[in-house]
């Protein structure tokens, strides 16, 4: 009696070396658990070993999605399911939605959001992005003044290639704020040197107060202005979002009921 237990216990523990050694962990953890199941259920071999695979499947996405997620390095993680469409009649809800679906980074679009502070360009680009790590794809999201600053550390290091390189292996490069700041000539330079390179190639997004006509303040000087304009808005959906402030709104909402008895 005790040589098939000790043949199983061995067996057990090559089983379990087997599947670390092939990275699988949820494999690893569930196979015991399915196995009783499976055998109280009756099912058959490759019904066990499915479920058993779906689950490291299922795993192991979730956990992708989680490191896309990281990466993208979201200020804070905002779905549009949290966004009223109702409180910004200017922004088509259609074409939003539409762009949930990743086929527009797939064809190197740029998306581009224009309009007054607090109507909600932060929180839709925030969601846009959300939506595309869902769909599998590497994103970034930088305010613009942190990638300038990022790309002018980088080349005081000596570092700019290895940075240019990173952001290039990134499908939608999401630039948050552009017009608040004004950048450094050389800021502006560097700026520009990674929208060039994505230019067809890679997806950029961008929100910003300042409409098309003045982003001269931002981009110092009217010819890299009116170049990089001409390649950003090229294949670029663009969406303009004017109108009352949900911040302002709300603090007003808020204060009223405050008030009220
Ligand atoms: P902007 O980037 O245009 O200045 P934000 O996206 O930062 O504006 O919006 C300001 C705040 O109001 C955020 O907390 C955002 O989530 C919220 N907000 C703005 N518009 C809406 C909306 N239509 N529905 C829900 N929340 C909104
Ligand atoms: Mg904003």
């Amino acid at each position: 009696m005790t040589k098939p237990a000790n043949n199983s216990n061995h067996e057990h523990m090559l089983l379990r070396t087997n599947l670390k050694l092939l990275r699988l962990p949820t494999v690893s953890s569930e196979f015991e658990k399915l196995a009783r199941e499976a055998a109280g259920a009756n099912q058959s071999f490759e019904q066990y070993l499915l479920r058993l695979t779906e689950l490291e499947v299922a795993a192991r996405q979730s956990n992708a999605l989680r490191a896309r997620i990281k990466n993208a390095t979201f200020p804070v993680v905002k779905d549009l399911d949290t966004f009223d469409f109702s409180a910004i009649a200017s922004l088509n809800k259609q074409k939003v939605v539409e762009l949930m679906r990743p086929g527009w980074i797939d064809e190197h679009f740029n998306a581009c959001l224009v309009g007054n502070s607090g109507t909600g360009k932060t929180h839709v680009a925030l969601g846009l992005a959300l939506a595309a790590c869902r769909a599998g794809k590497r994103v970034r999201f930088l305010t613009a003044a942190s990638l300038v600053n990022q790309l002018e550390s980088a080349q005081k290091q000596y570092q700019l290639e290895r940075f240019l390189a990173k952001l290039e292996k990134v499908d939608l490069l999401v630039c948050d704020e552009l017009g608040y700041l004004s950048f450094s000539r050389t800021g502006a330079e560097l700026l520009f040197q990674v929208f060039a390179e994505r230019y067809e190639r890679r997806s950029v997004m961008i929100t910003s107060n300042l409409p098309f006509g003045e982003w001269g303040q931002v981009f110092q000087g009217e010819r890299m202005t009116a170049a990089l304009l001409d390649r950003f808005t090229h294949r670029c959906h663009i969406f303009e979002m004017n109108g009352p402030s949900y911040r302002f709104k709300e603090s007003v909402k808020n204060a009223k009921a405050r008030k009220k008895p």
